[in-house]
């Protein structure tokens, strides 16, 4: 199945959810359709993830419990990344390489581990990240998602450069009669729009549904910007999703909206609705303006009022050309192909490190005087 060497992989997951999600969780599934693209590639993966995950290939649960409700907390994210290296480097020789999805721990810390590391940042090259990576992005092979994002990496970040998220065709498929609601999927973020969701769906008087999940921090802006136009009919919330239910909502709908007011690093959720065949009305932030085709694939709008007049057009989008564009961008085996590339590259680059740091050593050592 692949022409590159077999690899010994140590992938690293973020400690948060299991891999796969029963729900919320884009990197979560990120890693579970690499990992398993992976191994049918014929290489040895290992994943590091939380309780309760599973994978083609082996798993090893790092923590006692998968801790959702405490997302970000920096002591789980240490414990999580710490543990798991003792395990890497406890027997390094069993590893090519480890590709980490973790956060930010593993990362500031790469150069502590004998192996070569190779980074995918899942977020957005935002102030904060740009600091980070200003001080830390020289210490492992950095992966982007999309070119809109990498553009923002600061000076001195080691980037491999944008590879996809995978998504698997066969999981995310059209299916049944479309219905006459909009949808809304997601974590309720501000900056994901959930209320600018709703503003349109009202001026285009088009029933709308909200599925999502509501993290700590998210309860004051749910609480006042969202709950409030909740009625059960014309805006509908269904909570968080997974499984079947979540790809009919997603294959069902008229449309995906994505009102978004941030640089948007990949967001899995307009793949998966264009691979059900459903068309994508976003605001041009972020990897909205390289995945979404304007008037083929999907829409791109400037506020909610371009949202709502888009919402009456947008049945003249092919269905067809929404999950090709995705399946043209995601395919596992392209994706996979990309990572097995970066591998290779931080593999040699670690090579070459060595070398001329023992090459480092010899010229720094004493001359002996001759005899
Ligand atoms: N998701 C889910 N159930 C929900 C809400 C979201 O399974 O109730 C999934 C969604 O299908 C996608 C992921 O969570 O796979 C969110 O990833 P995305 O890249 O869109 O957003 P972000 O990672 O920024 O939250």
């Amino acid at each position: 199945m692949h022409a590159a060497p077999r690899l010994r992989i140590a992938m690293l997951a973020p400690p948060w959810i299991p891999v796969p999600p029963s729900g919320y969780g884009g990197i979560e599934t990120v890693v579970a359709v690499l990992t398993d693209t992976l191994v049918e590639r014929g290489h040895d993966v290992t994943l590091f993830a939380a309780p309760g995950s599973s994978c083609a290939g082996r798993t090893h649960a790092v923590l006692d419990r998968a801790i959702p409700d405490e997302i970000g907390a920096a002591r789980h994210e240490v414990d999580h990344v710490t543990t798991a290296f003792d395990v890497i480097e406890g027997d390094r020789r069993a590893f090519d390489v480890i590709h980490d999805h973790s956060g930010h721990v593993a990362l500031a810390m790469a150069d502590r581990v004998s192996l070569p590391l190779v980074h995918t940042e899942h977020g957005p090259f935002d102030a904060s990240a740009r600091a980070f990576y200003g001080r830390h992005g020289h210490r492992a092979l950095i992966v982007g998602l999309t070119r809109s994002q990498i553009a923002e990496a600061p000076h001195g970040t080691r980037l491999f450069g944008a590879v996809a998220n995978p998504l698997d065709p066969l999981q995310w498929h059209p299916g049944g009669p479309r219905e006459d609601y909009a949808l809304w999927l997601g974590r309720f973020a501000e900056v994901k729009g959930a209320h600018r969701a709703i503003r349109a769906a009202q001026l285009a008087d088009v029933r709308l549904v909200l599925a999502g999940v509501v993290q700590p921090g998210q309860e004051r802006y749910f609480d006042t910007q969202v709950a409030p136009h909740i009625d059960g009919d014309q805006v509908r919330f269904v909570g968080e999703v997974g499984g079947e239910h979540k790809r009919r909502l997603l294959a069902r709908a008229s449309a995906l909206l994505m009102p978004i007011r941030w640089a948007e690093p990949f967001g899995m959720v307009m793949m998966e609705a264009m691979a059900c065949g459903t068309p994508v009305i976003a605001f041009p932030e972020g990897a909205a303006t390289e995945l979404v085709e304007d008037g083929r694939s999907g829409m791109l709008v400037q506020d909610e009022h371009e949202m709502a007049r888009a919402l009456d057009r947008v049945a003249e989008i092919d269905p067809a050309r929404c999950r090709a564009r995705a399946i043209e961008l995601c395919d596992p085996q392209g994706v996979a192909r990309r990572y097995e590339r970066a591998y290779a590259s931080a593999i040699e680059a670690r090579g070459v490190g060595r070398a001329s740091q023992t090459a480092r050593g010899r010229r720094a050592s004493p001359v002996r005087p001759t005899a």
